[in-house]
């Protein structure tokens, strides 16, 4: 099989995936999901012309040589109807989002007037027609559509789902994903403490990367690197619509995954990615499942799954915006870049003058977590690449997190 650049591989991947069928959710548990219909409104909004300011509604006529005073008819909250006409030399006090009464063309607020009595005000200055109105349909119209299929739920959507009136919405269905973690030197998180072992941190480390997609996936556990058994765990994975497995993917005499994979039908798409960390990448499709073989370092696994399984989890689910934010910031230090194979530099952002500051987490090594748990994104050298000099431009994905900061970024 050949070694594919990490462009090549993602667009194998993203070629095999295929959108998942729709389901219906609460507006309780809608946020991030993608809409797999239209949304229309189902009224006028507002319903009608209603005032923007809590002040008069009066005849723009009358009050053009102002100061004029004029007698107040009757007072309209959010929520009453007017029932009185607005006559020459009348007016009615009225609050915002009241609706704008018969007769009356304009609204001035109050801050330009001044109350002579309970029943007459004056008013200071002139005001033109339809000042401070909002006319009826001006932020939706009936059977318009306010949200396409195809929209991420933001708080912004799920607000106008409320709008009009929508308790429950089809949105694309989540991925069932299993995580599996392989070898015989791991130790669970529960197992006793024994110095010889290794801690499986793949298993949560993938777990949480799935939960920051708004998705909980099942861990299967820790299949040990012998044939039936992982045969076993993986077939159990097989049963969901996207299996992770790490380790054992690479040319070790006890590497069985990518061969138990394919005993069990999964068909291999790809093996072997020009990248690093995360070279051992493999990646196949079975009649229920896509099956990602990730690299056992942990720093590997996290790196692949942000390339491969992020945009995949994300086209499955509905979403048009399957890609890592992509920012360019300035490299604070030298990077060597002597293979050729694109590198993923973890990396710490920082705000500077007109953009950000990008600086490595540390020892890149692909066992060392720690480069990951300090990471905000991570910096890509492209393959031909021949190093890069502090100062360069570069570009960073944007890691989860990583769209918080310190400082407020400016003064408003
Ligand atoms: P492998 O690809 O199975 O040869 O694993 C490569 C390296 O990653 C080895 O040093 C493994 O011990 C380590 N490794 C594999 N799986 C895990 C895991 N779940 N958690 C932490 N390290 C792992
Ligand atoms: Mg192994």
């Amino acid at each position: 099989m050949e070694h594919l650049t990490v462009t090549a591989a993602q667009q194998c991947v993203l070629g095999s995936i295929k959108l998942l069928g729709a389901e219906s959710v609460g507006l309780e548990q809608s946020l991030g999901r993608v809409l797999a219909e239209d949304i229309r409104a189902n009224r006028d909004q507002p319903p009608y012309d209603v005032s923007a300011m809590d002040g008069f509604a009066l005849r723009s006529a009358d009050v053009a040589s102002a100061p004029a005073q004029l007698d107040i008819i009757e007072d309209i909250k959010a929520g009453d109807m007017p029932r009185k006409t607005v006559q020459a030399g009348q007016c009615v006090r009225i609050m915002t989002g009241a609706p704008v009464p018969q007769g009356a063309d304009t609204v001035i607020r109050v801050e330009d007037t001044q109350m002579l009595s309970d029943t007459r005000v004056q008013i200071n200055v002139p005001v033109k027609a339809n000042n401070d109105i909002r006319p009826r349909g001006e932020g939706m119209r009936t059977g318009e559509v306010v949200l396409a299929r195809g929209t991420e739920l933001t708080p912004g959507a799920v607000g106008m789902l409320a709008m009009v009136k929508r308790a429950s919405a089809e949105v694309y269905r989540q991925p069932r994903v299993a995580i599996l973690s392989t070898g015989d030197e791991l130790e669970g998180l529960h197992d006793p403490f024994d110095a010889d072992k290794i801690p499986d941190a793949n298993s949560y480390a993938l777990m949480a990367q799935v939960q920051a997609l708004g998705i909980t996936p099942d861990l299967l556990g820790i299949a040990r690197d012998e044939p039936s058994h992982l045969k076993e765990m993986l077939q159990r994975g097989l049963q969901y619509d996207v299996l992770l497995v790490s380790g054992g993917t690479s040319v070790g005499v006890h590497d069985y995954v990518r061969p138990t994979l394919e005993a069990l039908g999964v068909q291999m798409k790809f093996w072997r990615v020009e990248m690093k960390p995360g070279h051992p990448m493999a990646f196949g499709v079975a009649p229920l499942t896509w099956v990602f073989g990730l690299p056992g370092n942990p720093v590997s696994s996290m790196v692949c799954f942000e390339e491969f399984v992020v945009p995949a989890l994300r086209r499955m689910n509905g979403h048009t915006r399957i890609h890592r934010r992509t920012i360019t910031a300035r490299l604070t230090h030298d990077v060597k870049h002597k293979h050729s194979r694109a590198e993923f530099v973890r990396v710490m952002l920082s705000r500077e003058e007109g953009g950000y500051a990008a600086t490595s987490t540390g020892a890149q090594g692909s066992g060392i977590l720690a480069s990951m748990s300090k990471a905000e994104g991570l910096m890509v050298v492209p393959a031909d690449c021949t190093g890069m000099k502090a100062g360069e431009p570069v570009t960073v994905q944007l890691l989860d997190g990583a769209e918080y900061q310190n400082e407020a970024g400016g003064e408003w």
